[in-house]
Formats: structure tokens, C-alpha cells, sequence
């Protein structure tokens, strides 16, 4: 087995929306473990240490609406005052600050084999309108790129989902405390992954 945690925070449009059982729901019956939980208004500094603030991702993220821009012939300058990525990708941040602030937040840590790409399949396409049919993004969202932005506002996308192995146990790590997960077997586990014979 190939034991990963992963950080899942259903974000406040989802929480507003009534989602949260549903949204859990998929990710319990595809086999992954809670092994953390909690509802809370998150901290400014936690948004802000949650999500990156490298150049990386910044660029990331604000070429994303560069190529969406692009694809629908939306003069970036015009709504950004710029066209570098990484400008674009910092005021989105700020967005996010002020977006994950606006009711509590549910946020899950979980954990099973392949748990990352499983979370990151559930969860679906960033951009709801091209989220897969099936994927939370896909099924409770069709928000677009440019209608996010015009608003000067983030994508709601309803759930956030860890990206590597590395990012879950840092995510895990931000989020709760080390008496706040727990450790312990589901009953389907040795069925599903029986021990080496
Ligand atoms: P998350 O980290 O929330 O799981 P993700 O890994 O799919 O999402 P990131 O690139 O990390 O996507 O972006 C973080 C969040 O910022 C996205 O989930 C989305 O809500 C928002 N976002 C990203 N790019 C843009 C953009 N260009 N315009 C508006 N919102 C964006
Ligand atoms: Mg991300």
C-alpha cells in the first residue's frame, strides 16, 4: 500500500450551499480514512500560509486567466492593469484571503492509498465549467475564469484538495494540531487491501 494524507477544505461556498455531507460522502465511500476533522472560521494568517507565495504558483495561477482571457478575447491590461502572470496571480490571492473568510470552513484530513490523486480525481478540474461530469467541481459548479474575475473575485470551485504528497502533510500540518489526528483502521481496509500472504 502506498499510505498518502491529504488535505480536503470544503470552502464557504460549499459550506453555504449545504454540501458538506454530500461532498464528505464521496470521499468516505471511495475508501479514504478521516483521520482529522474540524469547522472553523479560519485564520487570515492560515489562508495566507495555506496558499503559496512563490512565483511558482503565482504564475500558476494567473496564467490561467491569461489563456482563458485569451480564448475569449478579453484585454487582460484593461481589467489587471497588467499581463504578468505573476502580478495577476497575487491579486487573486488577496481574493482568496478575503473569499475564505466569508463563513466557516469544513476542513478534512484524510488518508489512504494513492489518497492525493484520488482527492485531486473526486475534486475535478479547477475551473468548474471544465470539471468532469462526477467530480464535485463538475457536479456542483459551472463558474468560469472570466466570470470569477470580472466580479474580482476567486473561482468558486467549492472544495480545495492537496496536490502532492509533499503539500498534504504540510496542508495536514497547518490545519491541525498532532492530538488532532488520529490513527486507526477502517473495517473494510483488510478486506479491501488484505496483508502479504
Ligand atoms: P485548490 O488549491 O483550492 O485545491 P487548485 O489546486 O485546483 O485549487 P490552485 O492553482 O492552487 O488550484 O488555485 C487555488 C484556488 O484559487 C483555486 O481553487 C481557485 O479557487 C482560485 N483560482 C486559481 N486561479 C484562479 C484565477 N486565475 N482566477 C480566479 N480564481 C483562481
Ligand atoms: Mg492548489
Amino acid at each position: 500500500m502506498n499510505k498518502q494524507k491529504a488535505l480536503l477544505i470544503i470552502k464557504p461556498d460549499g459550506v453555504q450551499r449545504g454540501l458538506c455531507g454530500a461532498i464528505l460522502k464521496r470521499f468516505e465511500q471511495t475508501g479514504l480514512t478521516i483521520i482529522g476533522f474540524k469547522f472553523l472560521q479560519a485564520p487570515e494568517q492560515t489562508i495566507r500560509d495555506h496558499y503559496p507565495s512563490t512565483d511558482v504558483w503565482y504564475g500558476k495561477v494567473g496564467q490561467r486567466t491569461l489563456t482563458n482571457y485569451a480564448k475569449k478575447g478579453i484585454d487582460v491590461k484593461k481589467q489587471f492593469g497588467t499581463e504578468d502572470p505573476i502580478e495577476i496571480g497575487k491579486t487573486v490571492k488577496g481574493w482568496l484571503v478575503t473569499f475564505f473568510q466569508e463563513s466557516p470552513v469544513l476542513v478534512a484530513a484524510v488518508e489512504g492509498h494513492e489518497a492525493i490523486e484520488i482527492v485531486r480525481k473526486l475534486s475535478g478540474n479547477t475551473i468548474p465549467i471544465l470539471a468532469a461530469a462526477g467530480t464535485v467541481r463538475g457536479d456542483y459548479s459551472h463558474d468560469t475564469i472570466d466570470l470569477a474575475n470580472a466580479q474580482f473575485r476567486p473561482l468558486r470551485n467549492i472544495i480545495h484538495a492537496s496536490d502532492s504528497v509533499e503539500d498534504g502533510e504540510k496542508e495536514v500540518h497547518l490545519w491541525f494540531k498532532d492530538d488532532e489526528i488520529f490513527s486507526y483502521k477502517r473495517a473494510d481496509e483488510e478486506l479491501m487491501f488484505p496483508p502479504q500472504r
